[in-house]
Protein backbone atom coordinates (compact mmCIF):
# COMPACT_ATOMS: atom_id res chain seq x y z
CA UNK A 1 0.00 0.00 0.00
CA UNK A 2 2.89 2.20 0.60
CA UNK A 3 4.47 1.86 -2.19
CA UNK A 4 1.40 2.37 -4.54
CA UNK A 5 0.65 5.44 -2.44
CA UNK A 6 4.19 6.98 -3.00
CA UNK A 7 4.59 5.92 -7.00
CA UNK A 8 1.67 7.17 -8.76
CA UNK A 9 2.85 10.78 -7.52
CA UNK A 10 6.52 10.30 -8.41
CA UNK A 11 4.94 9.01 -12.06
CA UNK A 12 2.89 12.19 -12.06
CA UNK A 13 6.25 14.58 -11.34
CA UNK A 14 7.46 13.10 -14.32
CA UNK A 15 4.39 13.29 -16.79
CA UNK A 16 4.58 16.78 -15.51
CA UNK A 17 7.81 17.06 -16.67
CA UNK A 18 7.39 15.14 -19.29
CA UNK A 19 4.86 17.09 -21.35
CA UNK A 20 7.50 20.28 -20.92
CA UNK A 21 9.47 17.92 -22.67
CA UNK A 22 6.89 17.28 -25.58
CA UNK A 23 6.14 20.84 -25.84
CA UNK A 24 9.54 21.59 -26.82
CA UNK A 25 9.45 18.83 -29.53
CA UNK A 26 6.50 20.28 -30.61
CA UNK A 27 8.68 23.53 -31.43
CA UNK A 28 10.24 21.14 -33.63
CA UNK A 29 7.72 19.71 -35.51
CA UNK A 30 6.09 23.42 -35.99
CA UNK A 31 9.45 23.93 -38.26
CA UNK A 32 9.45 20.97 -39.82
CA UNK A 33 12.12 19.25 -37.76
CA UNK A 34 12.08 15.60 -36.18
CA UNK A 35 9.93 15.69 -33.11
CA UNK A 36 11.81 15.39 -30.29
CA UNK A 37 12.21 17.67 -27.00
CA UNK A 38 14.33 17.93 -24.40
CA UNK A 39 14.54 19.71 -20.54
CA UNK A 40 16.82 19.88 -18.12
CA UNK A 41 15.40 20.45 -14.23
CA UNK A 42 16.84 22.02 -11.01
CA UNK A 43 15.60 21.99 -7.92
CA UNK A 44 11.82 22.10 -9.81
CA UNK A 45 12.58 24.49 -12.70
CA UNK A 46 13.29 24.38 -16.23
CA UNK A 47 16.86 25.37 -16.47
CA UNK A 48 17.09 24.28 -19.86
CA UNK A 49 15.62 23.90 -23.08
CA UNK A 50 15.85 21.93 -26.19
CA UNK A 51 14.06 20.54 -29.07
CA UNK A 52 15.91 18.94 -32.35
CA UNK A 53 17.67 21.46 -35.11
CA UNK A 54 19.27 19.67 -36.70
CA UNK A 55 18.10 20.71 -40.37
CA UNK A 56 17.68 24.19 -39.79
CA UNK A 57 20.86 24.64 -38.38
CA UNK A 58 22.52 22.29 -40.80
CA UNK A 59 23.87 21.03 -37.77
CA UNK A 60 23.85 17.34 -37.12
CA UNK A 61 24.77 17.81 -33.17
CA UNK A 62 21.94 19.76 -32.80
CA UNK A 63 19.95 17.15 -31.05
CA UNK A 64 17.01 18.54 -28.11
CA UNK A 65 19.34 16.82 -25.44
CA UNK A 66 22.49 18.87 -26.42
CA UNK A 67 20.80 22.61 -26.51
CA UNK A 68 19.18 21.54 -22.91
CA UNK A 69 22.50 20.56 -21.81
CA UNK A 70 24.32 23.61 -22.75
CA UNK A 71 21.62 26.15 -21.82
CA UNK A 72 21.42 24.55 -18.31
CA UNK A 73 24.96 25.02 -17.82
CA UNK A 74 25.27 28.27 -18.61
CA UNK A 75 22.61 28.96 -16.25
CA UNK A 76 24.32 27.19 -13.50
CA UNK A 77 27.60 28.47 -14.30
CA UNK A 78 29.03 24.99 -14.66
CA UNK A 79 29.80 22.22 -17.09
CA UNK A 80 28.68 19.46 -14.21
CA UNK A 81 24.66 19.25 -13.81
CA UNK A 82 24.84 18.33 -10.58
CA UNK A 83 20.93 17.48 -8.65
CA UNK A 84 19.30 17.64 -12.40
CA UNK A 85 17.21 15.56 -14.53
CA UNK A 86 16.99 15.71 -18.17
CA UNK A 87 13.70 15.07 -19.78
CA UNK A 88 14.02 13.64 -23.06
CA UNK A 89 11.08 12.18 -25.80
CA UNK A 90 13.33 10.08 -27.21
CA UNK A 91 16.03 7.78 -25.99
CA UNK A 92 19.42 9.41 -26.32
CA UNK A 93 21.69 8.81 -29.16
CA UNK A 94 25.36 7.68 -28.36
CA UNK A 95 26.33 11.82 -28.91
CA UNK A 96 23.79 12.67 -26.15
CA UNK A 97 24.29 9.40 -23.99
CA UNK A 98 28.14 10.77 -24.41
CA UNK A 99 27.08 14.35 -23.49
CA UNK A 100 24.90 13.24 -20.62
CA UNK A 101 27.70 10.99 -18.91
CA UNK A 102 30.46 14.25 -19.52
CA UNK A 103 28.33 16.52 -17.65
CA UNK A 104 27.64 14.14 -15.22
CA UNK A 105 23.37 14.67 -14.86
CA UNK A 106 22.15 12.28 -12.43
CA UNK A 107 19.04 11.13 -13.29
CA UNK A 108 17.53 10.71 -17.04
CA UNK A 109 14.10 10.31 -18.41
CA UNK A 110 12.87 9.34 -21.15
CA UNK A 111 9.53 8.70 -22.85
CA UNK A 112 9.92 6.19 -26.07
CA UNK A 113 12.85 3.80 -27.35
CA UNK A 114 15.08 4.45 -29.88
CA UNK A 115 15.29 1.12 -31.88
CA UNK A 116 17.77 2.56 -34.35
CA UNK A 117 20.20 4.83 -32.37
CA UNK A 118 19.12 4.42 -28.57
CA UNK A 119 21.83 4.25 -26.18
CA UNK A 120 20.07 4.07 -22.85
CA UNK A 121 19.47 0.35 -22.77
CA UNK A 122 17.92 -0.32 -26.13
CA UNK A 123 21.65 -0.94 -28.82
CA UNK A 124 23.78 -0.44 -25.74
CA UNK A 125 23.32 1.12 -22.28
CA UNK A 126 26.35 4.31 -22.32
CA UNK A 127 24.16 5.49 -19.34
CA UNK A 128 24.92 2.68 -17.13
CA UNK A 129 28.41 2.04 -17.99
CA UNK A 130 30.49 0.79 -15.33
CA UNK A 131 33.80 1.37 -16.57
CA UNK A 132 32.85 4.92 -16.99
CA UNK A 133 33.53 7.41 -14.06
CA UNK A 134 29.78 8.11 -14.24
CA UNK A 135 26.28 6.83 -14.46
CA UNK A 136 22.98 8.04 -14.49
CA UNK A 137 19.45 6.63 -13.42
CA UNK A 138 17.10 5.94 -16.18
CA UNK A 139 13.80 5.78 -16.08
CA UNK A 140 12.00 5.06 -19.25
CA UNK A 141 8.62 5.04 -20.50
CA UNK A 142 7.15 8.03 -19.58
CA UNK A 143 4.17 9.57 -21.91
CA UNK A 144 5.52 7.10 -23.70
CA UNK A 145 2.68 6.73 -26.18
CA UNK A 146 2.13 10.09 -26.89
CA UNK A 147 5.96 10.70 -27.13
CA UNK A 148 6.10 7.93 -30.40
CA UNK A 149 2.65 8.76 -31.76
CA UNK A 150 4.39 12.10 -32.25
CA UNK A 151 7.21 10.46 -34.75
CA UNK A 152 5.22 7.84 -36.03
CA UNK A 153 2.85 10.81 -36.92
CA UNK A 154 5.40 13.47 -38.18
CA UNK A 155 7.40 10.90 -40.34
CA UNK A 156 3.42 9.39 -41.87
CA UNK A 157 3.28 12.89 -43.22
CA UNK A 158 6.62 12.90 -44.21
CA UNK A 159 5.86 9.89 -46.07
CA UNK A 160 2.74 11.43 -47.60
CA UNK A 161 4.06 14.70 -48.80
CA UNK A 162 6.87 12.77 -50.60
ZN1 LIG B 1 21.22 12.76 -29.65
Amino acid sequence: MEIQSIEPEQISQHEYWMRRAIEEALKAEAIGEVPIGAIVVHQNEIIGRGYNLRETSLDSTAHAEMIAIREASEHLQAWRLLDCTLYVTLEPCPMCAGAIVQSRVPTVVYGTTDPKAGCAGTLMNLLQEPRFNHRAEVIEGVLQEECASMLTKFFRRLRGKA
